[in-house]
């Protein structure tokens, strides 16, 4: 078996369509523009490679964008004095403090002061809590890309075997959330999986894996899953992006998998595109938000 390749660049293009087509009418209806600021502490070269990414991605869906660049000295008081400005900011719509932060700085207290309206990466606790009960405000960007991907490559996942391996708060967990979910992030059922969730103390990975009709991986480890440990007809979608001798490669080993798996996403290409097209969603879904809100206080 030759698995198709699942081409989320070009799902990403058309959800940035999509979403440049709400900017457009949001800007003529309101005479504003949604605003996205981006706080980037130190200079860590990928998280600068990530934020200029997105500055290209909002401008090119009409969004306006920001970027605080702060010295790596920059300390947790400041960062939260930062955030209470721009919380308080009506002219801004959404925020995000790029991870990883320097390890001086108190990350979960810095997360925890984004207003959660404003908090398009949704990793506010309140945000989290919304989510896990279904009823989201905005859905943490790279799940919901997979969840985009899977319903628009028309693969339902209600009722089958969906194995997630990796619990991070952003990606794995709230990726066991969705799976989980009566209703799915699009509006209608593609969600309903029974769901399991592996990590680094889960015993024999691969026979847990091997019961998947679905696989999600997401740990960091590049070439980590192999044929062996995938179901002939599975569908695998490899969230993990690792440098390997001066390449990107995913945690799938995408030769070998590609052999038993019935569709498969590529690294790059796969999901890395789909996580900025949804924080473009998130961030004119928070503009819209607090658009209506203001008009019902008003
Ligand atoms: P974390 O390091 O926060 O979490 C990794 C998870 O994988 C942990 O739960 C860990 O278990 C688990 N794990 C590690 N090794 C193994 C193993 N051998 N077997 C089973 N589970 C294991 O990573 P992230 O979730 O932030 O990211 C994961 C990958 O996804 C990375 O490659 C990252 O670059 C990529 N990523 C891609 C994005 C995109 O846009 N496509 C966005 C975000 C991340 P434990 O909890 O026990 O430590």
């Amino acid at each position: 078996m030759t698995a198709r390749i699942l081409d989320g660049k070009m799902i990403a293009n058309t959800i940035r369509q999509e979403v440049a087509l709400k900017v457009a009418q949001f800007k003529e209806k309101f005479s504003k523009s949604p605003k996205l600021v981006a706080v980037l502490v130190g200079d860590d070269p990928a998280s600068q490679v990530y934020v200029r990414n997105k500055e290209i991605a909002c401008s090119k869906a009409g969004i306006e964008s920001q970027v605080l660049r702060l010295e790596c000295s920059t300390t947790t008081e400041n960062l939260l004095e930062i955030l209470e400005d721009l919380n308080a900011d009506d002219t801004v719509h959404g925020i995000l403090v790029q991870l990883p932060l320097p390890t001086h700085i108190d990350s979960r207290a810095v997360l925890d002061r984004i207003e959660p309206s404003k908090d398009v990466d949704a990793f506010s606790p309140e945000n989290v809590g919304l989510m896990s009960q279904g009823r989201p405000r905005f859905l943490p960007c790279t799940p919901h890309g997979v969840m985009q991907l899977l319903d628009r490559c028309s693969i339902p996942i209600c009722g089958k075997e969906v194995v997630v391996v990796g619990r991070s708060d952003i990606v794995g967990k709230p990726l066991v959330m969705m799976c989980l979910q009566k209703t799915g992030p699009a509006g209608h059922d593609n969600a309903n999986a029974t769901v399991t969730c592996c990590h680094s103390q889960t015993t024999d990975l691969g026979s847990i894996t091997r019961r998947a009709d679905v696989l999600l991986v997401a740990i960091g480890k590049p070439n980590w899953i192999n044929a062996q440990m995938v179901k002939p007809g599975a569908v695998v979608i490899d969230i993990g992006i690792n440098r390997l001798n001066d390449r990107l490669v995913g945690d799938v080993d995408f030769d070998s998998v590609s052999q038993v798996a019935c569709a498969i996403t590529p690294v790059p290409g796969g999901v890395g595109p789909l996580t900025i097209a949804m924080l473009l969603e998130n961030t004119i879904r928070a503009a819209q938000q607090q658009q209506s809100q203001t008009q019902t206080s008003a």
